[in-house]
């Protein structure tokens, strides 16, 4: 399953610079045809197009893609219960669904059970790292991570903070969550490939003091991630401005408790103005468009253009289980229809930018993932192009890289990804 020091063939595809979001030249986009992607103690170590020499055990993939794993920036490993379900918008929805399915995680051994069922469908999905929200309960976040360490995945996380407007069983006063974050935090956080993120679920979930309490963490432990939601629903934007009627908008509320920083990550930021994206661009923070979720629940459509033109950093997310889909490939095709909706385009190579380098350097870790290049951890994927009749009839016909890779994310067939490779060390692979 692993040896210290390898070789893989195939197609492989990274991005060194940004491609823009909808320009079709390629610029940025870098595909070393039948190349050989060298791998020694878990990290890429180079690529090359000639065969290494016998002392490297050799994969040989010729033919299909080898791609940087997907990052999704945004995903509940305590909603794969709720994934479609039916009928209702964000507040509605958390209510009838998702938090009973929370309240279930107090329990560690469905918790722990739950975590290694949702990483490893990450891992059969082309995810290797991810900014995950678990629960409100300690042993959500510690069988998170457990699982996560046990597969050397990156994963972000970190105790979800709720305090009101939420059924008993899913809240905590400020004091004992900080002595339960303060000791997570201790124990996991730079633990391996483990980070630890300050996560109060949204506004109107948390008091003021709690909020201050999320703030002070992040204040005493610097390195530490922040991820919370954001005007995903006209409802809840209206709702956090009755909570909080001093906030000049519900971005605020978050930035007046000094949780807006270069490692914020914000789901959906669908319904900002310009003064908060600015505010965003500012304290280097990211935005996790996710369009699955949007789409599913009703949300809105979030304004990329809009949203890239000021500044701000966006990846790409999932929010399963207000997403449909662990699949960032189709969270890259509704991403598309969703600009499509606004009368814009995205191509393929945004699409899988954000996905894999933008993400990477928007959580600060260009150096570690989201890419192909010598000194990065050897998280990939290895795809083929094409597994059913109609794709292979649509890739034979597409002429050019773009054509290519845009009918490969439209196509999306989950039996196209080959092998799963985290930190030099095969995962899953299709059976
Ligand atoms: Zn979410």
């Amino acid at each position: 399953m692993t040896t210290p020091r390898f070789a893989l063939r195939g197609d492989l595809l990274d991005f060194t610079a940004d491609p823009g979001l909808d320009a079709l030249d390629g610029a940025g986009v870098r595909l070393r045809r039948d190349h050989w992607l060298l791998v020694e103690r878990g990290r890429i170590v180079g690529a090359q197009a000639e065969a290494p020499g016998e002392d490297w055990q050799q994969f040989d993939h010729a033919g299909r893609l080898i791609l940087p794993g997907f990052i999704d920036t945004h995903v509940h490993s305590a909603q794969v219960d709720v994934i479609g379900s039916w009928g209702t918008q964000l507040l509605d929805w958390l209510e009838t669904h998702t938090f009973p399915a929370e309240m279930r995680f107090a329990d560690p051994v469905h918790a722990l059970q739950m975590s290694h069922l949702f990483l490893q469908s990450l891992l059969a999905h082309g995810t290797t790292a991810a900014c995950v929200f678990p629960t409100v309960h300690a042993a959500s976040v510690e069988a998170l991570f457990e699982a996560a360490h046990a597969r050397g995945m990156r994963i972000i996380g970190g105790k979800v903070l709720m305090d009101r407007h939420a059924p008993p069983e899913l809240c905590d006063e400020a004091e004992h969550a900080e002595k339960e974050c303060h000791a997570l935090i201790e124990r996991w956080h730079g633990h391996g490939r483990i980070a630890y993120a300050v996560t109060p679920r949204f506004a109107p979930t948390s008091s003021d003091a709690q909020l201050a309490m999320a703030g002070r963490l992040v204040r005493h432990h610097p390195g530490l991630y922040m991820q919370t939601h954001v005007a995903e629903n006209t409802d809840e934007v209206r709702w956090v401005h009755e909570l909080f009627p001093a906030a000049r908008s519900y971005l605020d509320v978050y930035a007046a408790h000094g949780l807006l920083n270069e490692r914020a990550v914000l789901a959906h930021g669908i319904w900002l103005d310009d003064t908060d994206r600015a505010q965003i661009r500012d304290a280097g923070a990211q935005i996790a468009f996710c369009p699955s979720s949007n789409l599913f629940l009703g949300s809105g459509a979030f304004p990329w253009h809009k949203t890239r033109d000021a500044g701000v950093a966006v990846s790409l997310a999932s929010d399963v289980g207000g997403g449909t889909s662990l699949a960032m490939r189709r969270t890259m095709l509704d991403a598309y229809e969703v600009q499509a909706s606004l009368q814009q385009r995205v191509t393929a190579f945004a699409l899988l930018h954000a996905a894999t380098r933008g993400a990477a350097r928007a959580l600060q870790l260009g150096h570690e993932i989201g890419s192909l290049e010598a000194g990065a951890m050897a998280d990939f994927c290895i795809w083929d192009w094409a597994t059913t009749p109609l794709a292979t009839r649509r890739q034979a016909v597409a002429r050019d890289l773009h054509e290519k890779l845009f009918a490969w994310v439209a196509l999306a067939d989950e039996h196209d990804l080959a092998e799963t490779w985290v930190a030099g060390v095969r995962r899953y692979q299709r059976t």
